[in-house]
């Protein structure tokens, strides 16, 4: 478990400063994203400190249930917020190309409306 003193979403996952917590697992918390893109937005945000996704499989120290975890979570909240049916979009910005802002591994989970492809 990797905690970085600088970083917003190390403290919001570790509760250090509040937020609205939809969901939460050993690994990961589910918060809603304050400048939503969707009617449905939300950030899946790991509680250990990984720069990108890139550090997770790259760099030694993930736990190899994460990702099984991080399926549940999608099921999950696909029949919590009733969009199992119409679908939904997830991402996981990386870095420069990517659009990547927050260095903290995150997952957004976007629905309540439908998406292009490709995007912008
Ligand atoms: P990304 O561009 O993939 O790094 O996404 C970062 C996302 O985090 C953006 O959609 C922001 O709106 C969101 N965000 C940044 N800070 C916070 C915060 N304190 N609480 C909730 N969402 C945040
Ligand atoms: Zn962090």
């Amino acid at each position: 478990m990797k905690f970085k003193d600088d970083c917003i979403f190390c403290k919001i996952a570790n509760k250090r400063i509040p937020a609205e917590i939809i969901e939460e697992t050993d690994g990961f918390i589910v918060i809603k994203d304050m400048n939503p893109v969707a009617p449905i937005h939300l950030l899946i945000i790991s509680k250990s400190h990984y720069d990108s996704v890139l550090d997770v499989g790259c760099k030694g120290g993930a736990d190899k249930s994460g990702g099984r975890e991080l399926f549940g979570i999608l099921g999950s909240l696909a029949d919590k917020f009733n969009v199992a049916d119409k679908g939904f979009r997830t991402v996981i910005n990386t870095k420069e190309d990517g659009g990547q802002t927050v260095n903290h591994l995150h997952i957004h989970f976007m629905a309540g409306r439908g998406f292009g492809w490709p995007p912008g």
